[in-house]
């Protein structure tokens, strides 16, 4: 493997470790390692279930603000702040079903400046808004940065917008400063012990922590330290901290994201990369960091630009298979739900400076829309003719937003008009 393939290995690796590991402790978030011992001796295998009643291979909060966070990057690299916020505005908007108590309040105090939102946050909950949440989703702000005194800026702003405490910062600081040092080629153990030298988290880590592996940042580091230190493979590092319980998804996804780094996402265990529902999703992710670490604007471009041209290829085949009927046991899902990742990924393109900005929303949104009611007619098990009807429309939408994104003006035809004005 070259340096450059290697790169995005890491980078790769990183973002799936991050997953994996949220979807292995999903299960066994809020338990005690007593109760997952009693329900499933020792919790291998990505399985779903639990609190959250998960699908296997399903992720939570951890793994989509660690998405929100790559989209804000990819939105704006040079100052992603405002982006961040606006791509965690869209995540609460789908109705998570997880939201960490601290980014709840905040959520609820948030009038336009996250800074205020999260001080006022921290004044409600009397000083503690320590929690780990910054930390499950800092780690795309060390894969999109080269250069260690900006990435730093950045991953202290990113924990400050939800939360006050500084104790949140300092450790996604530490954090990030061990994988710009992986990403460099160090191994983890000893840029592990460089970091956290001279801080708070200095220490042997021979024994487990004397906390519970709560929801506490500070617990939470010190546990997700102790997996790194004291375990060979990612398997093991994932497997101890989901079954360990408590915050156990998100010290998993946080200790999985570092060794998933190390190790390169060639080298995680295949089938735990094989469950996860979001694989596709974190590949195109992936592919995107590292040009943003590159700062290779013109290649973002031609990425994105590809990305327009494969979903018509996608929607054009999607509507041939319904005509040869051959939609059905599942591959014409499969090829909407990898439709869904392109269309979010054409609407990441789009310039706020652009004068075409509204009316490219606009088409994009009409994208989105049939999108939905493509997948929901599926999911219904609709007649062919009613798909057929709702495929070709996406078809139509996606080719009207490729156009837009060339700066053409695409119309509609006389009979489409005459659908859309008697639509309700
Ligand atoms: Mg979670």
């Amino acid at each position: 493997m070259n340096g450059a393939l290697r790169m995005l290995d890491k980078i790769k690796g990183g973002l799936f470790g991050v997953a994996i590991g949220d979807a292995l402790g999903g299960t066994t978030e809020f338990m005690s390692q007593e109760e997952i011992n009693a329900e499933y001796g020792t919790l291998t295998e990505i399985v779903g279930g639990g609190y959250w009643n998960l699908q296997p291979g399903d992720i939570t909060d951890d793994t989509e603000m660690t998405i929100a966070v790559v989209k804000g990057l990819m939105a704006n690299s040079n100052n992603p702040i405002d982006e961040i916020g606006k791509q965690f505005l869209r995540w609460e908007q789908t109705n998570p079903k997880d939201i960490g108590i601290t980014i709840r309040r905040v959520f609820q105090n948030y009038h336009g400046d996250w800074f205020q939102a999260a001080e006022h946050t921290h004044r409600q909950l009397n000083g503690k808004s320590a929690g780990n949440g910054s930390l499950m989703r800092c780690l795309p702000i060390a894969l999109a940065y080269s250069d260690v005194e900006k990435m730093k800026e950045i991953t202290t702003l990113q924990s400050n917008m939800t939360h006050y405490d500084e104790l949140a910062a300092e450790a996604c600081v530490i954090y990030n400063s061990i994988a710009g040092r992986v990403l460099g080629g160090e191994a983890l153990k000893s840029a592990i012990l460089t970091e956290i030298k001279g801080t708070r988290y200095e220490g042997l880590y021979e024994v487990e922590p004397d906390c519970l592996p709560d929801g506490f940042v500070v617990h939470t580091f010190k546990w997700v330290l102790y997996w790194l230190l004291t375990c060979d493979t990612f398997e093991e590092v994932v497997v101890g901290a989901a079954n360990k319980g408590h915050d156990s998804d998100t010290v998993a996804a946080i200790a999985g994201g570092l060794k998933g780094l190390e190790v390169g996402c060639s080298n995680l265990p295949v089938r735990y990369k094989a469950a996860l529902l979001c694989r596709k999703e974190l590949e195109a992710y992936g592919n995107i960091l590292r040009l943003i670490r590159d700062k290779d604007t013109r290649a973002i471009k031609k990425e994105l630009d590809r990305t327009f041209v494969d979903l018509v290829g996608k929607a054009k085949k999607l509507k041939d298979m319904v005509e040869r009927d051959a939609y059905k046991n599942g591959s014409g899902e499969s090829l909407l739900s990898d439709m869904k990742d392109d269309i979010y990924l054409c609407r990441l393109s789009f310039d706020d400076d652009d004068l075409q900005y509204d009316k490219k929303l606009l088409t994009w949104r009409q994208v989105e829309n049939r999108y939905i009611r493509s997948k929901r007619l599926f999911d219904l098990g609709a007649p062919k003719i009613i798909i057929h009807h709702e495929v070709n429309w996406l078809l139509t939408m996606i080719t009207h937003m490729v156009e837009r994104h060339k700066g053409n003006d695409p119309q509609f035809t006389l009979d489409q008009l005459e659908e859309l004005a008697n639509a309700d």
